[in-house]
């Protein structure tokens, strides 16, 4: 264990102290320091004990969970983060403390009861301290050195200045570098590029034990394959270094209207089987007979919404096939007649094929979009009450029967979007935390439930009763952001991972300090 008061300067000391007086008279004990003596020094503008800072740290997207913690740090260098931790490891009685990127979890996952939420992306309001560089590497090529606390959109933001992006993304991009590492990060590109965390080079992680370490498959590799999809178990991310390749400038953006969903399935399957000169992206969703016309209708073409709309009335469920290839400004093929091949031989409904062209730009922020809408109509701040889940391929028909249209369509109740696309397994390396299905081939399932009138607990239930089902039906599914479970289901959950994720827990996070918010340790 490295002794870091002997690399601290006084100043550090005294705000470290600082913190612990807190903690101490929160957990009612007695203070064994003047904290007067120490006022000039205390540093409130990093740990804050205000009614607004504990506010906002104990709420997130989900809207469901309110769990207050005791202080909330904002640190302005990784140094407060690993004094932070040092600090909770080497005392008698360490408290709990979790990174909070955007707060963009359902459940709580980024929340400490009577301990301490580390605001990353205050690491981002230094003054010229950008923590986005970027660089060519002789052996690995273009990567940008990004801070944890980063937000996706202004990576993709910078790295475009330099004609570079990441290959791999998230539906929404308003989310931290180390909050979707922490979990995975998928989207529409995973199929061909892996998720996000097999696009990372290295990582500079604070454990549990308060120790910077720079980690990667070959520099203290455990530690490296337990953060990615590790939950915050581990340790806080404070740097990735990412996969970059050069950024295409513009994308050919297709949708194919389905009815039968073996159809619909068996085609998206074939899409992302096609190796190098396939797809980019790809995705699909469910729209229901029930659902207004305006949840969907900006997605095509005005003209085209009434027959849309008519397929729909006679078919009650359409799933809506969306793919996406990349072009660069300066190609010389042809690109409709490139992408037309890609689509030819298709099992859509005829004449239900819609293409458009967009920037790179956006077609990543697409989310972005939607946002300020709903903002607008007051829409966003609403509980999130949201069930993601990877389904065997195996079994993705019996899902379709037994859940799309047995429960959700007969619920008969608008929502938000539900995702169903494949995606493949062999960019995904064994060794990371994340959890997925058997199989090459397992689909994405997410149902993006807004509670608009603020009664999640109905679709809380459902959630429950189709976890339920696939239990009983023998559907192995894995969920993907989980959230509410009990120790045995973790155990489920991480099937033979499980072992190597406590052995890595009482490595990194012996004292099982780290995000106790995702009720796997605490
Ligand atoms: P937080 O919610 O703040 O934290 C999540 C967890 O990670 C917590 O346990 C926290 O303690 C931990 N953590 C946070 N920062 C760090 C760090 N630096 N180091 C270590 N641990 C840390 N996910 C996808 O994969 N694909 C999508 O397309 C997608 N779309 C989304 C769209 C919306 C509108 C929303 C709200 C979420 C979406 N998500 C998606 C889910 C999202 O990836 C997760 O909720 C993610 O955790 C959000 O990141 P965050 O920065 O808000 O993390």
């Amino acid at each position: 264990m490295v002794n870091y008061s002997s690399l601290m300067p006084s100043s550090m000391i005294i705000f470290l102290l600082t913190i612990l007086c807190h903690l101490i008279s929160i957990n009612g004990r007695t203070m064994t320091w003047n904290a007067s003596l120490l006022s000039p020094e205390i540093p409130d503008t990093k740990l804050r004990r205000d009614a607004k800072a504990l506010d906002l740290a104990s709420w997130d997207f989900g809207k469901i969970e309110n769990i207050k913690p005791n202080a909330v740090l904002y640190p302005s260098s990784v140094d407060d983060i690993v004094n932070l931790l040092s600090l909770s490891y080497n005392s008698t009685s360490p408290f709990r403390v979790a990174g909070k990127g955007r707060g963009h979890s359902i459940r709580g996952q980024a929340m400490v009861k009577d301990g301490v939420v580390v605001e990353m992306t205050s690491l981002n309001d230094v003054k010229n301290n950008s923590r986005i560089r970027i660089f060519k590497d002789p052996e690995l090529g273009y990567c940008a050195d990004v801070g944890g606390e980063q937000l996706w959109i202004d990576v993709l933001n910078a790295t475009l200045r330099e004609g570079l992006s990441p290959v791999s993304w998230t539906d929404y991009l308003y989310l931290t570098v180390g909050g979707t590492l922490s979990n995975a990060g998928i989207s529409g590109q995973t199929f061909r590029y892996g998720p996000q965390i097999s696009n990372v080079y290295e990582l500079d992680v604070v454990t549990g034990k308060g120790e910077l370490v720079t980690c990667s498959s070959k520099n203290n590799p455990d530690l490296f394959y337990a953060v990615l999809g590790g939950l915050g178990q581990f340790g806080i991310i404070t740097r990735a270094r990412i996969r970059l390749d050069n950024a295409p400038t513009k994308v050919k953006w297709v949708r194919l209207i389905y009815y039968d969903f073996s159809a619909y399935s068996s085609d998206q399957e074939k899409l992302i089987s096609i190796s190098d000169d396939g797809l980019n992206y790809l995705e699909g969703s469910l729209i229901m007979d029930y659902s207004s016309t305006d949840s969907w209708r900006s997605l095509f073409p005005p003209g085209d919404v009434e027959r849309i709309s008519s397929l729909l009335t006679h078919h009650k469920i359409l799933y809506c096939l969306e793919a996406v290839k990349y072009y660069n400004y300066t190609t010389t093929i042809n690109e409709d007649e490139d992408i037309d091949k890609l689509f030819q031989g298709l099992s859509y409904v005829p004449g239900f094929i819609f293409k458009k062209d967009a920037t790179y730009m956006d077609f990543l922020n697409r989310v972005r979009a939607e946002e300020l809408l709903l903002q607008s109509l007051g829409l966003w701040d609403v509980p999130h009450p949201w069930l993601n889940m990877f389904i065997p391929k195996s079994r993705i028909l019996d899902f379709n029967q037994e859940v799309f249209v047995n429960i959700i369509h007969k619920q008969n109740r608008s929502t938000g979007p539900l995702l169903a696309y494949p995606t493949r397994r062999n960019k995904w390396d064994e060794r990371m935390s994340a959890v997925i299905p058997d199989g090459e081939i397992f689909y994405v399932v997410g149902l993006l439930h807004s509670a608009e009138d603020g009664d999640w607990k109905s679709w809380d239930n459902q959630n429950k009763q189709i976890l339920d089902l696939c239990k009983k039906t023998g559907i192995e599914i894995k969920e993907y952001l989980s959230n509410q479970k009990t120790k045995e289901e973790w155990i489920l959950h991480f099937g033979s991972k499980w072992e190597t994720f406590v052995k890595r827990k009482n490595q990194f996070d012996p004292k099982m300090i780290m995000s106790p918010g995702q009720n796997i340790f605490n």
